[in-house]
This record gives structure tokens, C-alpha cells and sequence, in this order.
């Protein structure tokens, strides 16, 4: 079977999203696209709907309306219907394709730092034991931190639990990574190194959304800036163009916070 992505294709596209809590909208006709290799930032204040969109690009919440498409897999879910079950194989490609990284590690504690990054692929993708192993060794190398591997998560810096975190996604060979304010947790001066293994994987051509309020990172690496408020898309351009010269008075109000 080929694996070859359709050209000219987004790589995400997310269209007139709908998701409610009871009676609160959070998600107000979400409209997003991210091309192949392509990075965007999503900010916006607390409670504007960020964490609920990435959620709902891995299915981790059912949207309650509009379309998703990640690579070739679309899920329509208008047509499907609020009282009826996603179709199993659809929601099972859509988990396997999106990697997630939050903002608290969630690492197994009991678990050494290879056996954390290497425990997916062993378990949920029974690949054997060795070939993974290796694999995690190479993907912690990549994270720079091969020389933690036999370390219980406990022993690591805040930074580092970060990179194993990203490690342990990027092993189950996700074609897209979401990030969730992947630093907003860590001590200032750990920040950098995380925000270098992101940057790092945006170079190799990941194709990203990344939740950060991070606004430097947000100029410099991603490609398009979206930026939400009360469930809305208020604006989106140009990375560059959004964070220094936004047209909007809710993102020039949101981003005088940052100066
Ligand atoms: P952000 O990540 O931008 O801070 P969230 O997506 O976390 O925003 O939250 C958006 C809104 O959705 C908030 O009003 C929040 O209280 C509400 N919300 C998020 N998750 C849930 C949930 N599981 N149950 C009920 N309300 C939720
Ligand atoms: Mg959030």
C-alpha cells in the first residue's frame, strides 16, 4: 500500500468544527489547514478553546460537528451524526497519525526513560522488544539525551522530562505532533531546550500545531499564527505579520501582554 500523502493536500484540515460542554460553545465553526510540513501556532487567552481543538484533532474529545481530515483519513461528523458510534478504523488512523505532548509529561514513573519512549511501539504496536529498544535509543539520542536512558523519569529536570515526552510520541511515528503549552510548566531557564528539540523537528519537516505562549517561538518557527478567542478564530496570517503588526483589536490587545 502506498503511503504517499495527496499532493497539494493539507496535511490537517480541520472545517467548521463545532464542540460544546453542555451548554457552552467552545468551538464556534473552527477553521484550520495545515500543509504538509507546515508549523502553526495557535494562542489566545485562557479558555478560548485551544486545548479543546487539539483535542479534538486527535479524537481525544468527539466533535459535535463540521469535518476533520488528517493525511487521508476524514471523519465527517455532520454526516455521522451526533447519536451514532465514529466509524472504528477512521478514529483508530486519526489517533495513530497525531502525536501529543502536554503540558504536564505524563512519563510511567515506574518505568526507566528507553522503557517510557520504547513501551508504545512494544506494547500497542507489539514490534519486538529489541528493534524497539534501539529505536528509542536512536529517538533519545535525537532529544539529546541518550546518556539519561536508564534513568528513572524522577531523576530528570523538568526540560529533559519534556524531551523524553517527545521522544515517546515521536516513536509510535506520528505524521503530525500537537503540542499543548509543551513548556508553560517548566522553570524558565528549561524552556530553551525544549523549545530547540521543537524547532529542530519543525526543521526536519513535521508538520505541527503548537499551542505555546511562547511568542518569539511563535514568530520565528511556525509559518502561520492563529489566534483564537472565545471559541473563535479571530485572526490568522503570515507567523510574522500576525504577532508583529496583527490587524485585529483582540490580538493587538492580547499580544500587549507579552511586550
Ligand atoms: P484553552 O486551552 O484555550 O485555555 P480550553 O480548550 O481548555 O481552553 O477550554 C475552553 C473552554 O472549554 C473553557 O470554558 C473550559 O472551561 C471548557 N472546557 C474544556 N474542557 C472541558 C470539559 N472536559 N468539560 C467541560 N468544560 C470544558
Ligand atoms: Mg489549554
Amino acid at each position: 500500500m502506498s503511503d504517499a500523502t495527496i499532493p497539494g493536500e493539507p496535511m490537517i484540515a480541520v472545517s467548521a468544527l463545532r464542540k460544546s460542554f453542555g451548554q457552552n460553545v467552545v468551538l464556534h465553526d473552527v477553521s484550520l489547514d495545515v500543509p504538509q510540513g507546515g508549523v502553526t501556532a495557535l494562542i489566545g487567552p485562557s479558555g478560548s478553546g485551544k486545548s479543546t481543538l487539539l483535542r479534538c484533532i486527535n479524537l481525544l474529545e468527539r466533535p459535535d460537528g463540521g469535518s476533520l481530515r488528517v493525511d487521508r483519513t476524514v471523519l465527517d461528523f455532520d454526516r455521522v451524526g451526533r447519536k451514532s458510534a465514529l466509524p472504528a478504523r477512521a478514529l483508530a488512523e486519526i489517533r495513530a497519525e497525531a502525536g501529543m505532548v502536554f503540558q504536564s509529561f505524563n512519563l510511567f514513573p515506574h518505568m526507566s526513560v528507553i522503557e517510557n519512549v520504547a513501551s508504545g511501539p512494544i506494547y500497542v504496536r507489539r514490534i519486538p522488544r529489541a528493534t524497539a529498544m534501539e529505536r528509542a535509543r536512536a529517538l533519545l539520542d535525537r532529544v539529546g539525551l541518550a546518556h539519561r536512558a536508564d534513568a528513572s523519569p524522577a531523576m530528570l529536570s523538568g526540560g529533559q522530562k519534556q524531551r523524553v515526552a517527545i521522544a515517546r510520541a515521536l516513536a509510535m511515528d506520528p505524521r503530525i505532533m500537537l503540542f499543548d503549552e509543551a513548556t508553560s510548566a517548566l522553570d524558565p531557564a528549561l524552556v530553551g531546550e525544549v523549545l530547540s528539540i521543537m524547532r529542530t523537528l519543525a526543521d526536519d519537516g513535521m508538520t505541527m500545531i503548537v499551542v505555546t505562549h511562547e511568542m518569539a517561538f511563535a514568530r520565528d518557527v511556525a509559518d502561520e499564527v492563529v489566534f483564537m478567542a472565545d471559541g473563535y478564530v479571530v485572526e490568522r496570517g503570515a507567523a510574522r505579520q500576525v504577532i508583529e503588526a496583527p490587524n485585529e483589536a483582540r490580538t493587538k490587545e492580547f499580544l500587549r501582554h507579552f511586550h
